[in-house]
């Protein structure tokens, strides 16, 4: 009896535990939104910029950093992130209102592995093969470079020297299910800049997050696709902050019927006509995602999420202001160079 009443205890325990484990577990796979310019988090400061931290697959991965790392750090500590327990950061392209906030980063764990895209000297520094330039034997030693014995490999530093980099220069899965899209945006003003958006694929589908999309969104989720079909959620900027109406109707109708995904959490760079219209497209699959917002992701995506809203009116006040300051694309500029809608 005693033996049995111990057996019925424990087995009661273990069950608890396993529960509290998955749901632990289901708890953990979020995307946390820690820099944006629209929120409704009284306790952190929006700003024009990109960042967030995403626990998934066991990891814990911080996307970009933001625009300026004293706010960056003042919202990664008001919503209580510790930046000694990351898996490894991706910044996702070299526009500082995405990587200013490194420092911060840098400061709290120097030895965090970086994940960049991979560009000739670029800010994260770069590399290439000392066979690039062409030779010419006839001339003096003290008129060739590295007196005619270059290294076989010519690296160029990085704006960070001793950070970790690891630079991307194209598409590789990094660790299982978890990939970095890598593509080259062909629009003037950012022409040739490449970009890196993280796609892990899940049980429910490719979860895409997005830094500003500059390669664009579409050819974005087509390499997901690629993947995996089945597109969960897309979260992020989808660089459609200055684009028309009817661009804005192409992409949203090629994400809703080519591509079926299945929910949205745009931010950043997307626009506020975009929210707008995704909102509109979208309906309950509209997942909320301003300044401060976790959006929880798994099984236990439900009561939690605000889903069918858009940022309120005052969030897109302080929204329009930032977008105006500054022109972070140089799209603006390049759309009044061009004089066309770009
Ligand atoms: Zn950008
Ligand atoms: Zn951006």
């Amino acid at each position: 009896m005693y033996l049995k009443l111990v057996a019925a205890v424990l087995t009661g325990i273990i069950a608890t535990a396993i529960t509290a484990t998955n749901a632990a577990a289901e708890a953990e796979s979020r995307i946390t939104i820690l820099y944006d310019a629209f929120g409704s988090d009284s306790t952190m400061t929006k700003d024009w910029g990109f960042s967030a931290l995403v626990e998934i697959a066991g990891k814990r991965i911080l996307f970009d950093t933001g625009d300026n790392a004293e706010i960056f750090a003042a919202n990664v500590k008001a919503k209580g992130v510790d930046l000694t327990k990351l898996d490894f950061v991706v910044l996702s392209h070299r526009h500082s209102d995405h990587m200013a906030g490194l420092s911060a980063v840098l400061s709290a764990n120097p030895t965090v592995k970086i994940y960049a895209p991979k560009e000739g000297f670029g800010i994260y520094g770069s590399s290439l093969p000392s066979s690039f330039y062409r030779k010419d034997d006839s001339l003096p030693p003290d008129m060739r470079y590295y007196a005619g014995k270059p290294p076989e490999i010519m690296k160029f530093g990085a704006a960070w020297a001793n950070a970790k980099f690891e630079l991307i220069d194209q598409t590789t899965e990094i660790a299982p299910g978890i990939t970095l899209i890598a593509l080259v945006s062909d629009l003037p003003g950012t022409k040739e800049l490449k970009e890196l958006s993280l796609a892990v694929n899940t049980a429910d589908g490719i979860v895409l997050v997005v830094g500003c999309s500059h390669p664009g969104i579409e050819r974005i989720v087509e390499a997901a696709a690629a993947i995996n079909p089945k597109i969960h959620l897309i979260a992020g900027g989808f660089h459609l902050v200055v684009a028309p109406d009817d661009a804005i109707a192409k992409v949203v109708t090629a994400l809703k019927e080519r591509f079926n995904v299945e929910s949205i959490a745009p931010g950043h760079c997307t626009g506020e006509p975009t929210f707008a219209a995704l909102k509109k497209a979208f309906g309950d699959k509209y997942l909320y995602a301003g300044l401060g917002t976790s959006i929880p992701l798994g099984a236990s995506a439900g009561s939690a999420v605000r889903r069918g809203e858009g940022p309120i009116n005052e969030d897109l006040a302080t929204y329009r202001k930032l977008a105006a300051r500054e022109d972070p694309f140089g799209v603006m500029r390049a759309r009044m160079r061009l004089g066309s809608n770009l």
